[in-house]
């Protein structure tokens, strides 16, 4: 006589892949947000071209106009 027994088979897949955000170097560029107004340098920032494509523009405060305009992003 043959007993069938029943099996409880346990598949434990433990095969978490923990794979973190993997930024490749080299799309790193440096921007420089230039007074719209005087022209003035005043902001240097880094940013990924590959998730930034478009250019900023942001409302800082420029010494020299001594108040706050637009600067705008420029490249090096
Ligand atoms: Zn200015």
């Amino acid at each position: 006589m043959v007993r069938e027994r029943s099996r409880v088979r346990l598949s434990l897949s433990a095969n978490k892949e923990n794979k973190e955000n993997m930024a490749k170097k080299g799309n790193r560029v440096v921007i420089y947000f230039e007074c719209s107004v005087c022209g003035r340098k005043n902001y240097t920032s880094r940013k990924n071209n590959n998730n930034t494509k478009d250019k900023l523009t942001l409302n800082k405060f420029c010494p020299k106009c001594v108040k706050h305009t637009e600067h705008k992003e420029i490249k090096k």
